[in-house]
């Protein structure tokens, strides 16, 4: 068996982070180095490494991604569109990818430019 993931580890509380919410499918925990007041990430429990690599019997995985997203925002306070957020998914060198096991990011709590760096 390969070893496990970061992201893994602390979804199975052998790292510390601080977990903002779960469900059967998914986790989200605070990222270490925020880059907004608010930054999330939200992570699925199977560690499909990337969103290119997900394949058709991954759907609830990814499904579940985007329904905790709402959730967490909601909780964060950043739902509403008056304020709101942006997901992001990095994917590859040219994406800024730097863990391998999928995650959106959630980032709020100030306006974010676009187009993005
Ligand atoms: P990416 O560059 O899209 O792969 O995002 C990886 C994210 O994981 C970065 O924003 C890191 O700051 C974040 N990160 C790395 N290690 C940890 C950790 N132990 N706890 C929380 N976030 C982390």
């Amino acid at each position: 068996m390969s070893e496990k993931t970061l992201f893994q580890k602390i979804i199975d509380r052998e790292i510390p982070a601080d977990i903002v919410y779960e469900d059967e499918f998914c986790a989200a925990f605070r990222d270490i180095q925020p880059q907004a007041p608010v930054h999330i990430l939200i992570v699925p429990k199977k560690p499909i490494p990337r969103v290119g690599d997900a394949v058709a019997e991954d759907q609830a995985q990814l499904g579940a991604l985007l329904l905790a997203a709402g959730k967490v925002a909601e909780a964060e306070g950043v739902r509403s569109t008056d304020k709101g957020f942006r997901l992001v998914i990095n994917q590859g060198r040219d994406g800024g990818e730097t863990v391998p096991h999928l995650h959106v990011h959630l980032l709020a709590g100030r306006p974010l430019e676009w187009p993005p760096g």
